[in-house]
Protein backbone atom coordinates (compact mmCIF):
# COMPACT_ATOMS: atom_id res chain seq x y z
CA UNK A 1 0.00 0.00 0.00
CA UNK A 2 1.45 3.03 -0.89
CA UNK A 3 0.51 6.22 1.38
CA UNK A 4 0.56 8.70 -1.68
CA UNK A 5 -2.26 7.29 -3.25
CA UNK A 6 -4.63 8.91 0.41
CA UNK A 7 -4.78 12.67 -0.38
CA UNK A 8 -5.37 14.96 1.84
CA UNK A 9 -9.11 15.67 2.90
CA UNK A 10 -9.79 18.30 0.28
CA UNK A 11 -13.87 18.19 -0.21
CA UNK A 12 -15.17 19.68 -3.61
CA UNK A 13 -17.13 23.23 -3.06
CA UNK A 14 -20.50 22.08 -2.78
CA UNK A 15 -23.44 24.06 -1.95
CA UNK A 16 -25.70 21.66 0.47
CA UNK A 17 -29.31 22.55 -0.07
CA UNK A 18 -31.32 19.16 0.09
CA UNK A 19 -32.96 18.38 3.66
CA UNK A 20 -29.52 18.00 5.44
CA UNK A 21 -26.87 18.02 6.43
CA UNK A 22 -26.18 21.50 5.13
CA UNK A 23 -22.67 23.62 4.90
CA UNK A 24 -21.72 24.15 8.35
CA UNK A 25 -21.42 27.92 9.27
CA UNK A 26 -17.43 28.33 9.26
CA UNK A 27 -17.65 29.95 12.85
CA UNK A 28 -18.62 26.69 13.75
CA UNK A 29 -15.93 24.69 11.81
CA UNK A 30 -13.32 27.08 13.53
CA UNK A 31 -14.93 26.57 17.04
CA UNK A 32 -14.13 22.75 16.35
CA UNK A 33 -10.55 23.40 15.72
CA UNK A 34 -9.75 24.50 19.39
CA UNK A 35 -7.67 22.63 21.22
CA UNK A 36 -9.01 19.71 23.69
CA UNK A 37 -8.93 20.06 27.54
CA UNK A 38 -9.65 17.32 29.87
CA UNK A 39 -12.89 16.29 31.17
CA UNK A 40 -13.31 17.14 34.61
CA UNK A 41 -11.36 20.57 33.46
CA UNK A 42 -13.46 23.51 35.19
CA UNK A 43 -12.67 25.07 31.17
CA UNK A 44 -14.33 22.14 29.98
CA UNK A 45 -17.39 21.30 33.06
CA UNK A 46 -18.35 25.55 32.63
CA UNK A 47 -18.48 24.99 28.70
CA UNK A 48 -21.13 22.01 29.60
CA UNK A 49 -23.08 24.18 31.93
CA UNK A 50 -22.74 26.91 29.20
CA UNK A 51 -23.88 24.53 26.48
CA UNK A 52 -26.88 23.86 28.90
CA UNK A 53 -27.82 27.39 29.30
CA UNK A 54 -27.57 28.38 25.62
CA UNK A 55 -29.86 25.40 24.64
CA UNK A 56 -32.58 26.07 27.18
CA UNK A 57 -32.78 29.09 25.11
CA UNK A 58 -33.07 26.88 21.75
CA UNK A 59 -35.61 24.75 23.19
CA UNK A 60 -37.56 28.11 25.29
CA UNK A 61 -37.84 25.66 28.17
CA UNK A 62 -36.43 26.10 31.93
CA UNK A 63 -35.85 22.52 32.19
CA UNK A 64 -32.87 21.90 34.01
CA UNK A 65 -31.56 19.22 32.52
CA UNK A 66 -31.04 20.59 28.89
CA UNK A 67 -28.08 18.95 27.40
CA UNK A 68 -26.22 17.07 24.63
CA UNK A 69 -26.24 13.22 23.61
CA UNK A 70 -23.12 12.13 21.46
CA UNK A 71 -24.06 11.03 18.60
CA UNK A 72 -26.15 12.29 15.67
CA UNK A 73 -29.82 12.86 15.89
CA UNK A 74 -30.90 9.78 16.09
CA UNK A 75 -28.44 8.61 19.29
CA UNK A 76 -30.66 11.43 20.78
CA UNK A 77 -34.19 9.59 19.93
CA UNK A 78 -32.62 6.11 21.35
CA UNK A 79 -31.61 7.85 24.38
CA UNK A 80 -35.10 9.58 25.12
CA UNK A 81 -36.71 6.57 23.95
CA UNK A 82 -35.08 3.48 25.74
CA UNK A 83 -34.72 5.34 28.89
CA UNK A 84 -38.23 6.29 28.93
CA UNK A 85 -39.67 2.83 27.38
CA UNK A 86 -39.80 -0.41 29.56
CA UNK A 87 -39.96 -3.42 28.08
CA UNK A 88 -43.74 -3.91 27.54
CA UNK A 89 -44.86 0.04 28.40
CA UNK A 90 -47.05 1.21 25.51
CA UNK A 91 -46.32 3.65 23.22
CA UNK A 92 -47.87 5.99 20.78
CA UNK A 93 -46.80 7.33 17.85
CA UNK A 94 -48.45 9.26 14.83
CA UNK A 95 -47.17 7.87 11.41
CA UNK A 96 -47.10 10.57 8.62
CA UNK A 97 -43.34 9.71 7.34
CA UNK A 98 -40.44 8.26 7.47
CA UNK A 99 -39.18 9.48 10.96
CA UNK A 100 -42.84 8.29 12.43
CA UNK A 101 -41.46 5.09 11.06
CA UNK A 102 -38.36 5.34 12.83
CA UNK A 103 -39.67 6.17 15.86
CA UNK A 104 -42.08 3.06 15.71
CA UNK A 105 -38.73 0.87 14.95
CA UNK A 106 -36.71 2.07 18.13
CA UNK A 107 -39.95 1.62 20.10
CA UNK A 108 -39.95 -2.01 18.97
CA UNK A 109 -36.41 -2.98 19.88
CA UNK A 110 -36.98 -1.04 23.49
CA UNK A 111 -40.00 -4.14 23.67
CA UNK A 112 -42.56 -1.37 24.34
CA UNK A 113 -46.08 -2.43 22.92
CA UNK A 114 -46.21 0.12 19.93
CA UNK A 115 -49.66 0.99 18.86
CA UNK A 116 -49.40 3.59 15.48
CA UNK A 117 -51.59 6.19 13.88
CA UNK A 118 -51.54 5.99 10.47
CA UNK A 119 -51.51 9.45 8.83
CA UNK A 120 -51.46 9.51 5.09
CA UNK A 121 -48.03 11.24 3.65
CA UNK A 122 -47.66 14.87 3.55
CA UNK A 123 -50.79 14.86 6.18
CA UNK A 124 -50.74 15.82 9.87
CA UNK A 125 -52.26 14.48 13.04
CA UNK A 126 -54.91 16.39 14.69
CA UNK A 127 -55.56 16.57 18.26
CA UNK A 128 -59.02 15.38 18.15
CA UNK A 129 -57.04 11.78 16.50
CA UNK A 130 -54.42 12.04 19.08
CA UNK A 131 -56.88 12.00 22.18
CA UNK A 132 -59.16 9.30 20.41
CA UNK A 133 -56.25 6.94 20.40
CA UNK A 134 -54.71 7.82 23.43
CA UNK A 135 -58.53 7.01 24.88
CA UNK A 136 -58.45 3.98 23.49
CA UNK A 137 -54.60 2.64 24.00
CA UNK A 138 -53.76 4.46 27.27
CA UNK A 139 -50.02 5.14 26.61
CA UNK A 140 -47.68 6.02 28.81
CA UNK A 141 -46.01 7.95 26.05
CA UNK A 142 -46.69 9.87 22.74
CA UNK A 143 -43.50 9.80 20.50
CA UNK A 144 -43.64 12.15 17.39
CA UNK A 145 -42.01 14.56 14.54
CA UNK A 146 -42.08 17.89 14.48
CA UNK A 147 -41.21 18.59 10.97
CA UNK A 148 -40.96 14.95 9.11
CA UNK A 149 -38.50 16.32 6.10
CA UNK A 150 -39.37 13.12 4.12
CA UNK A 151 -42.58 14.71 3.62
CA UNK A 152 -41.85 18.56 4.52
CA UNK A 153 -44.44 19.10 6.84
CA UNK A 154 -44.59 20.28 10.02
CA UNK A 155 -46.90 18.71 12.93
CA UNK A 156 -48.44 21.23 14.75
CA UNK A 157 -47.45 20.38 18.39
CA UNK A 158 -49.39 23.48 21.28
CA UNK A 159 -52.63 21.30 21.16
CA UNK A 160 -50.99 17.73 21.12
CA UNK A 161 -49.15 18.94 24.46
CA UNK A 162 -52.40 20.01 26.06
CA UNK A 163 -54.24 16.56 25.27
CA UNK A 164 -50.94 14.57 26.34
CA UNK A 165 -50.92 16.61 28.97
CA UNK A 166 -54.89 16.43 30.40
CA UNK A 167 -54.16 12.79 29.98
CA UNK A 168 -51.33 11.81 31.99
CA UNK A 169 -49.40 10.97 28.98
CA UNK A 170 -45.80 12.09 28.47
CA UNK A 171 -44.43 13.84 24.95
CA UNK A 172 -41.99 13.16 23.11
CA UNK A 173 -40.79 14.96 20.00
CA UNK A 174 -37.96 14.97 17.54
CA UNK A 175 -37.85 18.85 16.70
CA UNK A 176 -34.31 17.58 14.63
CA UNK A 177 -35.19 19.37 11.00
CA UNK A 178 -37.90 21.80 12.24
CA UNK A 179 -36.24 23.82 15.28
CA UNK A 180 -34.72 27.12 15.09
CA UNK A 181 -36.04 27.07 11.44
CA UNK A 182 -39.60 26.77 12.74
CA UNK A 183 -41.08 27.63 16.18
CA UNK A 184 -40.57 25.52 18.81
CA UNK A 185 -41.87 26.50 22.61
CA UNK A 186 -40.81 23.26 24.98
CA UNK A 187 -42.69 24.55 27.78
CA UNK A 188 -45.61 26.36 27.09
CA UNK A 189 -46.42 23.42 24.60
CA UNK A 190 -45.96 20.86 27.48
CA UNK A 191 -43.01 18.89 25.21
CA UNK A 192 -41.48 16.39 28.26
CA UNK A 193 -38.40 15.09 26.18
CA UNK A 194 -37.52 17.56 22.37
CA UNK A 195 -34.26 16.40 20.77
CA UNK A 196 -32.33 17.43 17.67
CA UNK A 197 -29.14 17.71 15.84
CA UNK A 198 -27.35 20.27 14.48
CA UNK A 199 -27.03 19.67 10.74
CA UNK A 200 -30.33 21.21 9.94
CA UNK A 201 -31.19 24.59 10.68
CA UNK A 202 -28.60 24.87 13.55
CA UNK A 203 -25.57 25.16 10.66
CA UNK A 204 -23.52 22.74 12.23
CA UNK A 205 -22.20 19.34 11.31
CA UNK A 206 -24.27 16.11 12.36
CA UNK A 207 -22.51 14.22 15.48
CA UNK A 208 -24.01 15.87 18.62
CA UNK A 209 -28.34 15.36 19.66
CA UNK A 210 -28.85 17.98 22.16
CA UNK A 211 -32.11 17.18 24.19
CA UNK A 212 -34.40 18.62 27.01
CA UNK A 213 -36.10 16.73 29.37
CA UNK A 214 -38.96 18.00 31.85
CA UNK A 215 -39.23 17.50 35.44
CA UNK A 216 -41.98 15.04 35.00
CA UNK A 217 -39.75 13.29 32.21
CA UNK A 218 -36.36 12.89 34.55
CA UNK A 219 -38.88 11.74 37.26
CA UNK A 220 -39.80 8.75 34.94
CA UNK A 221 -36.41 8.02 33.74
CA UNK A 222 -35.16 7.96 37.45
CA UNK A 223 -36.99 5.51 38.14
CA UNK A 224 -34.91 2.94 36.49
CA UNK A 225 -31.46 4.64 37.56
CA UNK A 226 -28.76 1.95 38.01
CA UNK A 227 -25.22 2.95 38.67
CA UNK A 228 -22.28 0.82 37.04
CA UNK A 229 -20.52 -1.16 39.51
CA UNK A 230 -17.16 0.32 38.99
CA UNK A 231 -18.17 3.79 39.81
CA UNK A 232 -21.04 3.23 42.05
CA UNK A 233 -20.45 4.44 45.83
CA UNK A 234 -21.99 3.98 49.23
CA UNK A 235 -24.81 7.19 48.32
CA UNK A 236 -25.32 5.39 44.86
CA UNK A 237 -28.98 3.53 45.65
CA UNK A 238 -30.35 2.02 42.50
CA UNK A 239 -33.94 2.83 41.88
CA UNK A 240 -36.88 0.16 41.47
CA UNK A 241 -37.69 0.50 37.51
CA UNK A 242 -36.51 -2.20 35.12
CA UNK A 243 -32.62 -1.14 34.01
CA UNK A 244 -32.52 0.60 31.21
CA UNK A 245 -31.60 -1.25 28.26
CA UNK A 246 -28.60 0.80 26.74
CA UNK A 247 -25.15 2.03 28.47
CA UNK A 248 -24.41 4.24 26.44
CA UNK A 249 -27.89 6.29 25.89
CA UNK A 250 -28.68 5.45 29.82
CA UNK A 251 -30.51 9.40 30.66
CA UNK A 252 -30.26 8.99 34.65
CA UNK A 253 -26.02 8.43 33.81
CA UNK A 254 -25.73 10.88 31.94
CA UNK A 255 -27.49 13.33 33.87
CA UNK A 256 -25.57 12.04 36.52
CA UNK A 257 -22.22 13.12 34.43
CA UNK A 258 -23.99 16.16 33.00
CA UNK A 259 -24.78 17.24 36.82
CA UNK A 260 -23.02 18.45 39.95
CA UNK A 261 -21.57 14.82 40.69
CA UNK A 262 -20.48 14.56 37.31
CA UNK A 263 -19.96 10.93 37.74
CA UNK A 264 -18.40 9.37 35.38
CA UNK A 265 -19.65 8.05 32.24
CA UNK A 266 -18.51 8.29 28.65
CA UNK A 267 -16.32 11.06 27.37
CA UNK A 268 -17.79 13.71 26.20
CA UNK A 269 -17.18 14.62 22.69
CA UNK A 270 -15.38 18.14 23.51
CA UNK A 271 -14.96 18.78 19.57
CA UNK A 272 -18.52 18.34 19.06
CA UNK A 273 -19.98 20.21 21.91
CA UNK A 274 -17.48 22.95 20.97
CA UNK A 275 -19.39 23.02 17.40
CA UNK A 276 -23.03 22.58 19.51
CA UNK A 277 -21.99 25.68 21.57
CA UNK A 278 -21.35 27.96 18.71
CA UNK A 279 -24.51 27.16 17.00
CA UNK A 280 -26.38 28.13 19.84
CA UNK A 281 -24.47 30.81 19.72
CA UNK A 282 -25.22 31.95 16.36
CA UNK A 283 -28.74 31.52 16.48
CA UNK A 284 -28.92 33.54 19.65
CA UNK A 285 -26.71 36.38 18.12
CA UNK A 286 -29.19 36.64 15.46
CA UNK A 287 -32.35 36.57 17.84
CA UNK A 288 -34.26 33.44 17.71
CA UNK A 289 -37.13 35.07 15.96
CA UNK A 290 -34.97 36.56 13.66
CA UNK A 291 -33.61 33.31 12.70
CA UNK A 292 -37.38 31.31 12.56
CA UNK A 293 -38.24 34.76 10.51
CA UNK A 294 -35.30 34.30 8.19
CA UNK A 295 -35.78 30.43 7.55
CA UNK A 296 -39.57 31.72 6.94
CA UNK A 297 -38.61 34.04 4.33
CA UNK A 298 -35.92 32.01 1.98
CA UNK A 299 -38.15 29.35 2.14
CA UNK A 300 -41.41 31.35 1.05
CA UNK A 301 -38.59 32.70 -1.97
CA UNK A 302 -37.82 29.27 -2.91
CA UNK A 303 -41.73 27.83 -2.98
CA UNK A 304 -42.48 31.08 -5.08
CA UNK A 305 -39.62 30.56 -7.73
CA UNK A 306 -40.34 26.66 -7.78
CA UNK A 307 -44.34 27.41 -8.55
CA UNK A 308 -42.95 30.70 -10.73
CA UNK A 309 -41.04 28.35 -12.88
CA UNK A 310 -44.41 26.23 -13.47
CA UNK A 311 -43.55 23.08 -11.08
CA UNK A 312 -45.81 21.95 -8.60
CA UNK A 313 -45.55 21.78 -4.78
CA UNK A 314 -45.67 18.18 -2.22
CA UNK A 315 -47.82 18.36 0.71
CA UNK A 316 -50.46 20.38 2.51
CA UNK A 317 -48.65 23.78 1.87
CA UNK A 318 -50.75 24.97 4.90
CA UNK A 319 -48.51 22.76 7.33
CA UNK A 320 -45.19 23.16 5.41
CA UNK A 321 -42.16 23.26 7.25
CA UNK A 322 -40.37 26.71 6.39
CA UNK A 323 -36.98 25.29 6.07
CA UNK A 324 -37.58 22.79 3.38
CA UNK A 325 -39.80 22.52 0.27
CA UNK A 326 -41.26 19.09 -1.55
CA UNK A 327 -41.26 19.48 -5.36
CA UNK A 328 -43.17 17.27 -7.66
CA UNK A 329 -40.62 15.66 -10.16
CA UNK A 330 -43.00 16.85 -13.42
CA UNK A 331 -43.74 13.91 -15.83
CA UNK A 332 -41.27 13.13 -18.26
CA UNK A 333 -38.65 14.23 -16.54
CA UNK A 334 -35.58 12.07 -14.87
CA UNK A 335 -35.49 12.88 -10.98
CA UNK A 336 -31.84 11.74 -10.47
CA UNK A 337 -30.71 13.01 -14.35
CA UNK A 338 -31.82 16.46 -12.94
CA UNK A 339 -30.22 15.88 -9.14
CA UNK A 340 -26.87 14.56 -11.05
CA UNK A 341 -26.44 17.72 -13.44
CA UNK A 342 -27.32 19.70 -10.32
CA UNK A 343 -24.01 18.65 -8.46
CA UNK A 344 -21.92 17.77 -10.69
CA UNK A 345 -22.56 20.85 -13.41
CA UNK A 346 -23.24 23.48 -10.54
CA UNK A 347 -22.07 21.61 -7.49
CA UNK A 348 -25.47 21.85 -5.66
CA UNK A 349 -26.75 19.09 -3.96
CA UNK A 350 -30.69 18.92 -3.88
CA UNK A 351 -32.79 15.73 -2.05
CA UNK A 352 -34.38 13.36 -3.32
CA UNK A 353 -37.23 11.22 -1.15
CA UNK A 354 -37.75 7.89 0.62
CA UNK A 355 -40.56 5.36 0.72
CA UNK A 356 -43.41 6.01 -1.56
CA UNK A 357 -42.08 9.70 -2.31
CA UNK A 358 -38.98 8.22 -3.67
CA UNK A 359 -38.50 9.09 -7.28
CA UNK A 360 -41.71 11.36 -7.04
CA UNK A 361 -40.10 14.45 -5.51
CA UNK A 362 -37.28 15.94 -4.83
CA UNK A 363 -36.54 18.10 -1.64
CA UNK A 364 -34.76 21.24 -1.56
CA UNK A 365 -33.82 22.77 1.79
CA UNK A 366 -32.88 26.47 2.85
CA UNK A 367 -31.38 26.32 6.52
CA UNK A 368 -28.73 27.40 9.24
CA UNK A 369 -25.90 29.18 7.31
CA UNK A 370 -27.08 28.64 3.58
CA UNK A 371 -30.60 30.14 4.69
CA UNK A 372 -29.71 32.80 2.30
CA UNK A 373 -30.74 34.51 -0.42
CA UNK A 374 -27.53 34.33 -2.51
CA UNK A 375 -28.19 30.61 -1.98
CA UNK A 376 -31.86 30.32 -2.82
CA UNK A 377 -31.39 32.27 -6.31
CA UNK A 378 -28.49 30.20 -7.39
CA UNK A 379 -30.08 26.97 -6.17
CA UNK A 380 -33.20 28.43 -8.93
CA UNK A 381 -30.97 29.68 -11.64
CA UNK A 382 -29.20 25.96 -11.75
CA UNK A 383 -32.29 24.34 -11.38
CA UNK A 384 -34.31 26.27 -14.05
CA UNK A 385 -31.04 25.53 -16.47
CA UNK A 386 -31.32 22.13 -16.00
CA UNK A 387 -35.13 21.57 -15.99
CA UNK A 388 -35.33 23.29 -19.47
CA UNK A 389 -32.55 21.45 -20.65
CA UNK A 390 -34.28 17.86 -19.75
CA UNK A 391 -37.43 19.17 -21.72
CA UNK A 392 -39.37 20.90 -19.56
CA UNK A 393 -41.47 23.67 -20.14
CA UNK A 394 -40.20 27.45 -18.61
CA UNK A 395 -39.26 30.29 -19.85
CA UNK A 396 -35.94 31.42 -18.65
CA UNK A 397 -35.58 33.87 -16.07
CA UNK A 398 -39.28 33.06 -14.32
CA UNK A 399 -37.74 31.29 -11.31
CA UNK A 400 -35.26 33.82 -10.22
CA UNK A 401 -38.09 37.00 -10.82
CA UNK A 402 -40.90 35.18 -8.71
CA UNK A 403 -38.22 34.69 -5.58
CA UNK A 404 -36.68 38.16 -6.21
CA UNK A 405 -40.26 39.18 -5.40
CA UNK A 406 -40.79 37.63 -2.03
CA UNK A 407 -37.52 38.95 -1.12
CA UNK A 408 -38.70 42.92 -2.37
CA UNK A 409 -41.82 42.86 -0.71
C1 LIG B 1 -32.67 14.66 9.38
C2 LIG B 1 -33.50 14.07 10.45
C3 LIG B 1 -32.94 13.19 11.39
C4 LIG B 1 -31.49 12.81 11.24
O1 LIG B 1 -31.03 11.82 12.09
P1 LIG B 1 -29.45 11.55 12.08
O2 LIG B 1 -29.25 10.47 13.04
O3 LIG B 1 -28.78 12.82 12.49
O4 LIG B 1 -29.10 11.18 10.68
C5 LIG B 1 -33.74 12.72 12.41
N1 LIG B 1 -35.04 13.09 12.49
C6 LIG B 1 -35.61 13.90 11.58
C7 LIG B 1 -37.04 14.29 11.71
C8 LIG B 1 -34.85 14.41 10.53
O5 LIG B 1 -35.39 15.20 9.62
Amino acid sequence: MSIDRFDQINPPARLLMGPGPINADPRVLRAMSAQLVGQYDPAMTGYMNETMALYREIFQTQNQWTLLIDGTSRAAIEACLVSALSPGDKVLVPVFGRFGHLLVEISQRCGAEVHTLEIPWGQVVTAKQLEDAIVKVKPKLVATVQGDTSTTVLQPLAELGEVCQKHGVLLYVDATASIVGNELLTDAWHLDAVSCGLQKCLGGPSGSGPITLSPAFVEHVRNRRHVEAGIKAEHHTDSQGAIIRSNYFDLPMILDYWGEERLNHHTEATTMLYGARECARIVLQEGLDKCIARHQLNGEALAAGLTGMGLELYGDQSNRMNNVVGVVIPAGVAGEAVRSSMLHDFCIEIGTSFGPLQGKIWRIGTMGYNARKDAVLTTLAALENVLRRAGFNTSPGRAVDAALTVYGA
